[in-house]
């Protein structure tokens, strides 16, 4: 569904009068005039009382800028004569700010006489007054000081404030109402096109040419004689959405006075705190509630409703959408849905997909003051605050302790894995959001900032210094906001995560209308749960190697990468594969029959080792070998570009040791769950492939095991087996490869990394120049590169799809869960992302907005 379609078939801009009487008939378009004249045209047609109104289209605000007015003489027409007007901004999108309103042009002299006569003498000096200060600083640019007079002085303030004027200006204060009208628009024509204006609204969203369209309306006086006043009336609560009506009403004000009144605003409903419009106008506020109904229902949305009463006649001046933060936004679209007003499918279309992401963390409370300590990389939503550490141990002795805890590394390495686990939130010198702690960090949904290059790391000093030279000691608390990279000092108050019933209903529709699976990316039964719980179709990729950094299980790795040979490794394999077994177990009852995809072990085997002395000797005394022998072993087993050597398959073949145990655990533990009523597909996958003959070899070796297992528990099964395409040479020979398999899951960090030859760990060091250089559009890490990437992608698919038709293919990368990425996978005809689980929500409403 595409909201502009109705703007393809209908003339262009040009064919409108530039100024235009809004009336039920009038040519009125959002695009030409803006959301406010459209709106005020649609409260028209409603038969809701609307002032006489004019619109300015965005040619019409353009030319005045540029010097060129329309006749004013024929725009005032409609108003009859001496009218006194309002003038407002119409963009196309409210939230791209504009000009404020001006109200109360065309008090001069002669105006203000009448108005005595009619209003009262001290009521139509009060305006007149602010109308002089309002027209002096926001129209005439003058300094504010020189208009700052008391309303109490009456005409003599009044006298001042023309005085003060004129001698500003060098000319009287303009008393033909036209001329005010003239500078108003120009004024407002202008401010738009200024360059803070045109920043402002372009860090909105607003494009580049955005124009102004603008509404001069007849004022309805709040002020005056009988029950004369202003107020705003909603209908829907902003921060929840819940049907409830809120606003305020003051009497004797003019536009939105009443919300910003520290005293004598009245509720709208019947309220124990006070009086209300309702007990003290039950008429005019029958009125109201019966337009908002009206509103909801012909508008198809919750409306903010502007209203003035002018001695007790009601007026509508305006109407905007209840401003709503995102909770409300879902609770409204599913609302309107549920009352019939609107489809399922356009509820689901309403709702913005990356603001979502707010509801499933927890934030730092928007509302509260921020001492900003540095700025760098969001890697991991979420919000938290805790204690600074700057070691995994002590992350995990003030978990111990049930303290929270922030990490700070200068990167993280899979040593740190129990340390993120442990603390409240990460924050890294190094990376960028492929890097391990990104990964880990969304894994677990542990909020994380990366990349904060500023930062010094004084390990030993117990301490960090900010960019700014703040020294922040170990156990200072600080915040680290993982949606926008800040980090805080202190403790900022936080906000809950907001899953609601709505929020669940809503992704139930964006199910319904979804035509692509996904998955989650899981390696922890806690990570299940999450994926679990956000309704993910399976995990489409376990990385198992997380497992054996817990608990006592490095140190059983450690032992097996010291065996002396194949017999000794298999032997320490045999203790770590109850454990392995019982992880498969957990991850298949979670997942309760979806399916699950386990990836063998893909690291190079020194990640395991320790990298220092203290751990080496720590080591030699665990393993009773001489210090010499580990530290010549960890020597012999460095590499020089360890993502490119001994890892992934190339261990799998070198010592096979590894995936034959990891082959047997995931087998024995689907006979388990099998004699307990589950059934399970296991569904194993190889990475790092680059040929056809790894697979064969592999595909060899757990046959092998599988038909032990049968034999040796009695009890049938079958498995699926894939491939992670991560090298180029994979997509490319994905039409072999693909005859071997029953997947093909691309891993688009690793293939990110290799397609480039750009570094997923080192590349924050320079990204931040490459993309101010517009060398990248976006940081291929993070924004899938169609280009390059997308490209062996869709070779990969087609040549796979080619030799094997059924071959099921996703994509299992961090891009997964990006609403770009699923439009591009769904094009290719893949069947699946899978993602980190705090973004499944995401997904689902990102491939429901792609398939509507
Ligand atoms: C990948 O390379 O895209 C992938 C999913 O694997 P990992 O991030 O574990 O290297
Ligand atoms: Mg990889």
């Amino acid at each position: 569904m595409n909201p502009f379609k109705e703007f393809r078939t209908v003339p262009d801009a040009s064919s409108f009068a530039p100024v235009t009487l809004i009336t039920e008939t009038a040519a009125m378009r959002p695009d030409v005039f803006g959301g406010r004249a459209k709106c005020l045209q649609r409260l028209i047609r409603l038969q809701m009382p609307v002032p006489t109104t004019v619109a300015l289209s965005f040619d019409a605000v353009r030319g005045i800028a540029r010097g060129q007015m329309p006749d004013i003489g024929a725009l005032m027409a409609p108003f009859g004569a001496a009218p006194l007007l309002s003038v407002r901004p119409s963009s196309l999108d409210p939230d791209w700010g504009g000009p404020g309103a001006i109200l109360n042009i065309g008090l001069c002299d002669a105006s203000h006489a009448s108005l005595s006569a009619s209003l009262g003498a001290d009521v139509a000096t009060k305006l007149y007054l602010q109308f002089i200060q309002i027209y002096a600083t926001q129209v005439a640019r003058l300094n504010p000081d020189a208009f700052h007079f008391d309303v109490r002085g009456g005409i003599s303030a009044v006298r001042s404030a023309l005085s003060a004027y004129e001698a500003e200006m060098d000319e009287p204060f303009p008393q033909d109402p036209a001329e005010q009208l003239s500078e108003v628009l120009r004024s407002m024509a202008r401010t738009w096109e200024g360059t803070s204006a045109r920043l402002l609204r372009q860090a909105k969203g607003a494009p580049s040419d955005a124009g102004l369209g603008l509404v001069v309306q007849t004022m309805a006086f709040g002020v005056g004689p009988g029950e004369s006043g202003a107020g705003v009336i909603q209908f829907a609560d902003s921060n929840t959405g819940a049907p409830r009506i809120t606003g305020r009403y003051l009497s004797q004000s003019q536009g939105r006075e009443a919300l910003a009144a520290a005293t004598g605003a009245i509720y709208l409903t019947h309220d124990t705190r006070g009086s209300s419009l309702e007990d003290e106008n039950p008429a005019v506020f029958a009125r109201l509630k019966a337009f908002g109904q009206i509103a909801r229902t012909r508008l198809r949305e919750e409306m903010q409703i502007e209203f003035t009463l002018s001695d007790g006649v009601l007026h509508i001046i305006d109407a905007v959408r209840v401003p709503r933060t995102v909770r409300a936004a879902v609770r409204i679209a599913v609302d309107l849905a549920e009352s019939g007003i609107i489809p399922r499918d356009e509820a689901v279309h309403r709702i913005d997909v990356q603001a979502i992401s707010a509801m499933l963390h927890r934030q730092v409370n928007p509302d509260a003051a921020r001492d900003l300590i540095l700025r760098a990389i969001g890697a991991s939503p979420g919000a938290a605050h805790g204690k600074v550490v700057l070691t995994a141990e002590d992350a995990q002795a003030a978990a111990a302790r049930g303290e929270a805890a922030i990490l700070v590394r200068r990167e993280t390495t899979p040593e740190d894995i129990r340390g993120m686990h442990a603390a409240a939130g990460v924050l890294t010198q190094r990376g960028g959001v492929t890097s391990h702690a990104a990964v880990v960090g969304r894994g677990l949904g542990v909020p994380c900032v990366v990349g904060a290059s500023g930062l010094v790391i004084d390990r030993r000093g117990g301490r960090v210094i900010a960019p700014d030279g703040r020294v922040i000691l170990a156990g200072d608390t600080i915040t680290v906001d993982g949606f926008n990279g800040e980090v805080l000092a202190g403790e900022a108050p936080l906000r809950e995560a907001q899953l609601d019933d709505a929020f669940q209903t809503l992704l139930a529709w964006a199910d319904a209308s979804r035509d692509i699976g996904i998955r989650a990316n899981a390696d922890t039964p806690r990570d299940a749960r999450i994926a679990s719980t956000f309704a993910a179709e399976g995990i489409g990729l376990c990385r198992t190697e997380h497992m054996f950094f817990e608990g006592d299980r490095i140190g059983m790795m450690r032992e097996m990468i010291f065996a002396a040979n194949s017999q000794e490794r298999r032997e320490v394999l045999g203790r770590l594969l109850p454990t392995q077994r019982q992880d498969f177990i957990r991850l298949f009852e979670i997942m309760n029959g979806k399916p699950v995809c386990i990836r063998l072990f893909d690291p190079p085997l020194h990640e395991f080792l320790p990298s220092d002395r203290a751990g080496m000797r720590d080591l030699a005394d665990g393993l009773s070998l001489p210090l010499a022998d580990v530290m010549a072993r960890v020597e012999a087993m460095s590499e020089y570009n360890p993502m490119l050597g001994l890892r992934g398959v190339r261990l799998g073949i070198t010592v096979p040791e590894i995936y034959e145990m990891q082959a047997r655990a995931i087998f024995e533990a689907t006979v388990a769950v099998s004699r307990d009523g589950l059934s399970v597909t296991p569904e194993i996958m190889i990475p790092l492939v680059s040929a056809r003959r790894e697979v064969q070899l592999v595909r060899g070796q757990i046959d092998a095991v599988a038909s032990a297992v049968r034999a040796q528990s009695g009890v049938e099964f079958t498995y699926r087996l894939g491939v992670m395409v991560e090298t180029p040479r994979a997509a490319l020979r994905a039409g072999d490869i693909a005859q071997d398999v029953a997947f093909l899951s691309f891993g688009t960090n690793d293939l990110t990394q290799m397609t480039y030859g750009l570094s997923r760990d080192d590349a924050g060091r320079f990204m931040p120049a490459y993309l101010a250089n517009q060398v990248f559009p976006d940081d291929p890490f993070h924004t899938l590169d169609l280009e390059g990437v997308g490209e062996l992608l869709q070779i990969g698919a087609a040549r796979a799809r080619g030799s094997h038709q059924g071959v099921t293919l996703s994509v299992c990368g961090e891009h997964g869960g990006s609403a770009q990425t699923i439009a591009f996978c769904r094009k290719q005809g893949f069947d699946y992302v899978s993602c980190s689980p705090f973004r499944v929500p995401l997904a689902r409403l990102a491939a429901a907005q792609i398939a509507i």
